[in-house]
């Protein structure tokens, strides 16, 4: 919104169009955000005791921790939706915002001694203009005051669409999407790797697969936002 809508328009709700404060949400809008409080320490899948998930226990992730500040459905989806598929600024500057707010308030701590976004095809990026990892991770890179390595995982091919697919399908689509610039990383054993949603896991398992290859001992992964799997519905969660 630039100052003269501003001017003419009084500020609105992303989702509804109901007055609201600053273009944020409105109040019964904002009731529809699931923020994750406590969770599987290894996937980020809300729970009331942070205990390791059966499927964690079953199968450990390549990295050694993870966490979400949203789960990826309600008011969080429409607005990611909003920020990725149509490029709303405002729906950017509100999820950015509490990305890092969140970092801030849950005095987040890592081992890590730089940060990775899950990175897009060029083409694909060229298409769309941005990477919503990138632009997460460059402000928890200002936040954390931990370098952003930008060349130091690339992925060089498209891998056709991954929705409707299932884990195992996923994780064979995305073999060999990804390449790590060994050169980048140098010097970078524990590593902060940042993508916008968590779905199945699967993009992340390859990167960080890939990372540890390349050395890395320590990958604590962090998403703005995590699918809930299809069955689980009795999940506590909290706002
Ligand atoms: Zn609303
Ligand atoms: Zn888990």
């Amino acid at each position: 919104m630039n100052w003269l809508e501003r001017f003419l328009l009084p500020p609105h709700c992303q989702l509804c169009g109901a007055t609201a404060d600053q273009d944020e949400l409105c109040a019964s809008c904002a009731t529809d955000v699931h923020v994750i409080d406590t969770g599987c320490p290894l996937c980020a899948l809300p729970n009331d005791d942070h205990s390791i998930c059966a499927e964690c226990a079953k199968q450990p992730p390549h990295w050694q921790a993870a966490q979400s500040c949203f789960v990826y459905d309600g008011a969080i989806m429409q607005l990611m939706r909003r920020w990725k598929y149509g490029k709303h600024s405002s729906a950017e500057r509100l999820l950015c915002e509490a990305f890092a707010g969140w970092i801030e308030a849950t005095e987040f701590t890592t081992q890590a001694t730089a940060i990775i976004a899950v990175p897009m095809h060029p083409h694909k990026l060229r298409k769309r203009g941005f990477n919503a990892a990138y632009q997460l991770a460059r402000s928890a890179s200002r936040l954390l005051k931990l370098p952003l390595l930008e060349q130091a995982l690339k992925r060089d091919h498209l891998t056709d669409s991954q929705a409707g697919l299932d884990k195992a399908a996923r994780q064979q689509n995305l073999l060999g999407a990804f390449s790590v610039n060994e050169q980048a990383l140098k010097g970078h054993q524990q590593i902060l790797l940042i993508d916008d949603v968590y779905t199945t896991g699967a993009t992340a398992q390859s990167c960080s697969q890939l990372l540890t290859r390349a050395g890395a001992t320590h990958l604590h992964l962090l998403t703005l936002a995590r699918a809930l799997p299809p069955k689980s519905n009795t999940l506590p969660l909290t706002s």
